[in-house]
């Protein structure tokens, strides 16, 4: 199952997105933090679905393949993107709450 990632140092009270390359350590202090997982909502998904198709109409721009829908394919290429966009702000707050409650006091 997919999660969205966090990482908390108790001693800062921070909290922040967990990226791919940090390996744990807090960024402010050096001190251990700790990661905290928010298992992925439909919202991700959803995320994760409009991306996949905004990212095969866009490669379809790019190589010039007809699509066979017309202009549709353009109100296709935007409208995934824009939902991709909404649906991971939707899930980056939700997970961030989540987090927040999780670890209780962040500053
Ligand atoms: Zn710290």
């Amino acid at each position: 199952m997919e999660r969205v990632k966090f990482i908390y140092c108790p001693e800062c009270k921070e909290l922040r997105p967990k990226s791919w390359y940090h390996y744990g350590d807090c960024i402010l202090c050096g001190k251990k933090s700790m990661t905290i997982k928010i298992p992925i909502s439909i919202f991700g998904y959803l995320m994760y679905a409009f991306s996949a198709v905004g990212i095969i109409f866009v490669s379809y721009e790019i190589a010039d393949i007809q699509t066979g829908l017309g202009d549709l394919r353009l109100f296709i290429m935007f409208g995934a993107i824009i939902a991709a966009l909404v649906f991971s702000y939707i899930e980056t707050s939700r997970a961030t709450e989540l987090a927040v409650e999780k670890v209780g006091k962040v500053r």
